[in-house]
């Protein structure tokens, strides 16, 4: 008898899951194995640095699914199950428990992990990353006991702590190498609003600065900073970044550079084997390059874009990226991606907090953020899809429409 044809996805988070869940949608009636090495089901990880970190969300809130949702749809979910290797050539994974898997189709949605920061002391206790449900839970323990906290790097993790735990009303200082937090997403101009906002919220912030070591007797009681000051903490956060997950498809002789290399169907060096979230360093063709977006969007939209092309559709993914972020009373939504810009202009006074940021090259619209304004993402996204010279009058006047100002 031939065994049925069986997709299967590594990586049980949010790209992973809508994966599965596309799958089905698209009709595929062979088998579905998600597998995840984390215990719980599919949740989404925006909660764990903001209501989840301060106790006001429980996990069925931010879960992906309903948890009979996979049984329901015949989608077989392996929980503390983690992948050690995959043969492409015999078409077959290495489960850890649970020995050997033959597949015809594979997606690749491991995520990234936290980057850790070579410096003596790094490894004492009390000092905190954050990425999962477990590491989170941990965090809040740790939270609950402690009164000051360093933070040491002010990207989003960093920031959005910075400002839960000022919200659970610890003191709080933030530690970052850049002049301004966020300067590596928003840029300098645009980063000293968030210095500010931090600043008005009582957060101690030591901008310009990188970290020596950490010192303590056994657990970290203090970190020491590159201009010889030091910082003395109950409890210490390291946010610096993420690195892809990409060992399994490195061995596997999938080509990896910065994260899993894609075509714009999301499909790897090695045909049959697909990534998203993340890890996918995937082509967008709308902006000719190649992109790794560690967005919520990005895996919302890239995991199910890669099922149906494994189900023999072909799909181009080419999504204008989005992200958002919630600190204190801010709330925005950045689209398209400030990586290169020579003008940014101001929808809106930038110290009253209720504005959009528009990045600009060559006239164009790059990137735009909305600040405590809403519905407006999708013109904003269509401003850089557009890829035109834009009106700048009216781009800076909120009495004109944006959608007056898309060209098509
Ligand atoms: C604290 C936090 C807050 C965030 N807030 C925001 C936000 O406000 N806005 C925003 O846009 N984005 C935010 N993000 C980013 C967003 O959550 C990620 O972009 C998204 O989770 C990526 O989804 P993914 O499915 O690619 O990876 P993940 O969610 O990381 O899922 C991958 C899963 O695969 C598992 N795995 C890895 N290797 C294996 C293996 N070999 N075998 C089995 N399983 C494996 C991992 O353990 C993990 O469970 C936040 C992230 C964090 C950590």
């Amino acid at each position: 008898m031939s065994r049925r044809p069986t997709f299967v996805i590594i990586g049980a988070g949010l790209a992973g899951a809508k994966a599965a869940e596309a799958l089905r949608d698209e009709g595929f009636e062979g088998r579905v194995v998600l597998i995840g090495d984390e215990p719980q089901r599919p949740y989404e990880r925006p909660p764990l640095s903001k209501a989840y970190l301060r106790g006001e969300a429980s996990f069925d809130e931010f879960a992906v699914h309903g948890a009979d949702f996979y049984d329901a749809h015949a989608i077989e979910l392996f929980t503390s199950t983690r992948c050690t290797a995959i043969d492409p050539a015999a078409r077959q994974l290495s489960l850890d428990p649970g020995g050997r898997l033959d597949y015809d189709q594979l997606l690749l949605a491991p995520g990234a992990t936290p980057r850790t920061l070579e410096v003596a002391g790094a490894d004492l206790e009390g000092i905190f990353s954050l990425r999962s449900l477990a590491t989170c839970d941990l965090l809040r323990a740790g939270l609950a006991k402690a009164s000051k906290v360093a933070i040491v790097g002010a990207g989003w993790i960093g920031a959005e702590v910075a400002a839960s735990a000022r919200q659970m009303g610890k003191d709080v200082v933030l530690v970052e190498a850049g002049e301004v937090p966020l300067e590596r997403a928003l840029g300098v101009e645009v980063g000293r609003m968030f210095r500010d906002l931090h600043a008005d919220n009582g957060v101690v912030l030591r901008m310009g600065t990188g970290v020596e070591s950490f010192r303590g007797h056994g657990v970290a009681e203090e970190v020491v900073l590159s201009d010889g000051s030091s910082v003395r903490a109950d409890l210490f956060v390291v946010g610096v970044g993420v690195l892809p997950n990409v060992e399994l498809a490195r061995e596997a002789g999938v080509v990896v550079d910065n994260g899993i290399v894609t075509d714009q169907y999301l499909e790897s060096s090695v045909p049959g084997i697909y990534a998203a979230g993340d890890v996918a360093n995937a082509w967008h063709p709308r902006f000719g390059v190649r992109m790794r977006l560690e967005h919520w969007a990005t895996a919302l939209n890239q995991g199910p874009v890669a099922a149906r092309n494994m189900s023999g559709r072909e799909i181009a993914y080419d999504q204008i990226p989005y992200f958002f972020s919630d600190q204190y009373d801010l709330a925005m939504e950045v689209s398209g991606v400030p990586t290169r810009w020579d003008q940014v202009v101001y929808r809106g006074d930038p110290r009253s907090r209720e504005l959009i940021v528009f990045w600009l090259a060559d006239g164009c619209v790059v990137a735009g953020m909305n600040v405590n304004v809403w519905d407006v993402a999708d013109d904003i996204a269509e401003l850089v899809r557009a890829k035109r010279p834009v009106d700048l009058k009216g781009l800076a006047d909120p009495e004109t429409p944006l959608s007056s100002l898309i060209s098509r």
